[in-house]
């Protein structure tokens, strides 16, 4: 770069000072040359004539005297000059007196040549001689100049003058170049070298120039210029320094941290993650970049990652739980920590994710030790009492029951001792996977140690005798099951349970308190020979007993042909009849007449009613069209059938009635369908569908037990109704002018409304009927007209025609 500059300015300066000073030299020269050739030219003519006048007289003398000697001596006198080379003396008769010659000078010089012409000279210069007295021509004395030898010399002042002019020059500009280069060029070129070695970082050198000139000003408000730029220099590459120390510090700490962080945006945006993130998500950084956190999340949406980006303020951290998906499919939790930072005015999120799958399983494992037994996996004692004083807390405010059935192994301590512990463990367990499929999924089946199950019922509802019931069943279904024989390490093992069941709340009772009942029922159960169960209120135990009896003597009942319909008879105003309905009993073969107070529930909630309903509704159907065939008085219209919600939501109920109606060659208006409100309620859209596709045949429907469910005007507006019967606890005592009455008179009003017929259940006295009548009630069914009657009875009814007489 120096030598450049030295080169550029010194040498550039050079180069064109020589040019100039060799220009100004040539010019010069030629100026004097060209002078000197005017001066050259002028002198030599004056010279020649000068030299030749010297010699008028002797040469005038020589013709006169004609003496040819002296002629001689003249002309060869004019040869002896150089500049002339021939000289010729002629007589005033035109003779030559004498003449001289000598050799011209010979060039060859090209130089000469042109000079010799550029002189244009008169080679021949005469002048006459005045001789005295002569007429006669006149005398002349003419010479003939050497040309060459006048132009050699000049040429060789020319040279000299142009050699010298220029020599001149070149020692000027010489000596100028040698000057500027010292006090200009040098001290410049020094300046630059001294920039180059600042710019280099070479900061010891002193300044290059110190003179009091503009140049010395020049370096020296530089160097204090350079000085205030390398101070600010200084200060910002420690900056730098300083900064990327710390860029350095941050992204080792990020990469060789032991927890996944991930530099997000506000919208879970990563922009930067780092080893540990990248290696527990199963992905490269690359990867990862610019894609969404929520992609990796199994907690969190987008939306919801947003929300909880947008809760966290300043500089709090936040901690949040969440569920990470790693490349491969495999799902690991994680507690995240999540603090806003602001790097260059832009909002970002610093996430901290630890694994904490480690910790997730200890706390677990610590759970299940604490809350578990650790043989079969069941809950243990503690958890099962949490439970159920949660449940009996609960039932105490809302009235419901809840059962706990305690079972203990009738001969597990025999197996124990004669087979060991460890087919005792394995019993253990078998019995506990048995136990847990058999139960229902909400209940709890805790085992207390030993050979002790204690299993949870939480909730059956608001009837203490559901509740006896269900428990009654599981406790069945729980011993069917432990009667299978186990088959464990090659042995086939029996092994019947006891079982004591209390219900839930009672009066005070904890619990403990609870569990306890149930063992004591236990202890009942076992003294009674075990393999059994036993409720602690006796009452209960004998309920339940009864309906499991029940609900077994109904399966004989239908194989068997135990039921029989009896008809009551329903009378109107005038006293004829208008029809009649079909009541089931069950002719128990030991117990006799069943009513159906003693069994539709059971039959309900066992499910049994479905079939035992079908076998009504075809025995009903048989009846009337028997009847039919003998002859039924005129006013007989319809022959109400009872159905039961389960049974009318079978999805074949409507094909199956209308199936039976074209086999008994039925018309559709000859058959009435009691119903309840209630059933009509909870599935208002299906009912009222399949009320439709009977209606179109005719089929009439009654509401049975009207008015002490809902009676919601909204399916009385809504469905294709006939009749609404009015329930026997508004007849029952009913007065003119009671509340009862009122009621009745709503009912009576609103079915008038309607367009529906009334008929009142249960008339027993002539004041109910009459209060009846005098309300505007119609039609009546009771035993004030009859009670119901086996079929032969009923068609004696009939046929003894007896209008019941009202008034
Ligand atoms: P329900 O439909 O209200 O039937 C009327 C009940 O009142 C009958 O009792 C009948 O004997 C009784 N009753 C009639 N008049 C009087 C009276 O003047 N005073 C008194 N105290 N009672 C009277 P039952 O036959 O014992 O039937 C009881 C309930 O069993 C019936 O009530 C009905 O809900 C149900 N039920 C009877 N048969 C069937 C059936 O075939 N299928 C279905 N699903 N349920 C039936
Ligand atoms: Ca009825
Ligand atoms: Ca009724």
């Amino acid at each position: 770069m120096a030598l450049n500059l030295r080169r550029k300015i010194a040498l550039k300066q050079a180069r064109f000072i020589l040019f100039i000073a060799l220009l100004l030299g040539l010019f010069s020269s030629g100026l004097q040359i060209y002078l000197d050739l005017q001066q050259v030219r002028k002198n030599t003519s004056e010279d020649t004539v000068r030299i030749i006048s010297m010699y008028r007289d002797t040469a005038t003398q020589a013709v006169y005297n004609l003496n040819a000697f002296q002629a001689n001596e003249v002309t060869s006198s004019l040869v002896s000059y150089p500049m002339i080379y021939h000289a010729k003396l002629i007589d005033d008769f035109s003779e030559t007196l004498a003449e001289h010659r000598r050799d011209q000078t010979l060039s060859s010089s090209f130089v000469s040549q042109s000079t010799q012409q550029l002189f244009d000279l008169n080679r021949y210069i005469e002048l006459e001689l005045a001789v005295v007295n002569s007429d006669n021509e006149r005398a002349k004395l003419i010479v003939e100049l050497d040309t060459l030898y006048v132009a050699n010399s000049f040429t060789q002042r020319a040279i000299n003058s142009l050699f010298l002019g220029l020599m001149h020059s070149v020692a000027l500009a010489a000596i100028f170049l040698l000057l500027t280069y010292r006090f200009l060029s040098r001290p410049i070129v020094n300046t630059a070298k001294w920039v180059n070695e600042l710019r280099s970082g070479d900061k010891s050198s002193a300044l290059p120039y110190t003179a009091e000139d503009e140049l010395g000003d020049l370096v020296r408000s530089f160097a204090g210029l350079w000085k205030d730029r390398e101070a600010v220099t200084d200060k910002l590459t420690e900056m730098v320094a300083e900064l990327s120390e710390s860029e350095h510090f941050s992204r080792s700490i990020m990469d060789n941290a032991g927890d996944a962080m991930f530099l997000c945006g506000l919208d879970s945006t990563i922009y930067r993650v780092n080893n540990q993130g990248a290696s527990t998500l199963g992905l490269s950084k690359t990867q990862l970049s610019n894609t969404k956190l929520s992609d990796y999340s199994k907690n969190y949406s987008f939306e919801e990652y947003q929300q909880v980006f947008e809760g966290i303020s300043g500089s709090q951290v936040t901690t949040f739980e969440d569920l990470q998906v790693h490349a491969d499919g495999s799902v690991f939790p994680v507690e995240a920590r999540a603090i806003k930072l602001t790097l260059q005015s832009q909002e970002y999120l610093l996430i901290v994710a630890r694994d904490i799958s480690v910790r997730k399983q200890a706390e677990k494992q610590i759970h299940e030790l604490a809350f578990y037994d650790t043989l079969t996996g069941l809950p243990n004692r503690r958890l099962y009492l949490d439970r159920l004083t949660a449940s009996v807390e609960l039932h105490q405010a809302n009235h419901n029951y809840g059962a706990v059935l305690f079972l203990d192994l009738d001969r597990f301590k025999t197996i124990n001792d004669s087979l060991g512990h460890g087919v005792g463990d394995e019993l253990l367990n078998n019995i506990a996977q048995r136990l847990t499929h058999v139960l229902p999924i909400e209940s709890t089946c805790a085992r207390f140690g030993g050979d002790e199950f204690v299993i949870l019922i939480p909730e059956t509802g608001n009837s203490l005798e559901v509740c006896a019931d269900v428990s009654a069943h599981l406790a069945q279904e729980v011993l069917k099951v432990m009667s299978e024989p186990f088959s464990i390490e090659g042995h086939t093992l029996y092994c019947t349970a006891s079982i004591g069941i209390a219900v839930f709340p009672a009066a005070d009772a904890s619990a403990q308190d609870i569990i306890r009942q149930a063992d004591t029922a236990l202890y009942r159960v076992k003294a009674m020979g075990r393999n059994g169960f036993q409720f602690y209120d006796p009452e209960m135990q004998s309920t339940a007993q009864e309906r499991l009896e029940v609900e077994k003597g109904l399966h004989q009942a239908l194989t068997s042909n135990q039921f029989v319909l009896w008809f009551q008879p329903q009378i109107c105003r005038d006293g004829q009849l208008v029809g009649a309905e079909a009541l089931i009993r069950w002719q128990h073969p030991e117990k006799g007449i069943i009513f159906p107070g003693g069994f539709i529930q059971v039959a309900e909630e066992s499910g049994q009613i479905v079939e035992i309903g079908n076998w009504v509704l075809r025995e009903g159907l048989k009846h009337l069209a028997q009847w039919r065939a003998d002859g039924l008085p005129e006013s007989f219209q319809r022959l109400a059938i009872n159905i039961s919600p389960m049974q009318f939501m079978q999805v074949d109920f409507v094909d199956q009635v209308i199936q039976l109606m074209d086999e008994y060659d039925l018309p559709g208006d000859a058959v009435e369908l009691e119903i309840t409100e209630n059933m009509l309620l909870n599935n208002f859209e299906v009912a009222s569908h399949k009320m439709n596709l009977l209606k179109r045949k005719g089929v009439s429907f009654a509401i049975d037990d009207f008015g002490t469910g809902y009676s919601s005007l909204k399916y009385l507006r809504h469905l294709p109704l006939d009749i609404l019967k009015i329930d026997r606890s508004f007849v029952t005592d009913l007065r003119p002018k009671t509340e009862e009455a009122a009621i009745v008179e709503v009912i009576l009003a609103t079915a008038d409304r309607l367009g529906l017929l009334v008929i009142a259940e249960g008339v027993e006295t002539i004041e109910e009927k009459d209060t009846l009548v005098q309300l505007g009630c119609d039609c009546f069914q009771g035993y004030l007209l009859s009670k119901p009657l086996p079929a032969d009875k009923f068609i004696e009814f009939l046929s003894s025609n007896d209008v019941v007489v009202i008034d």
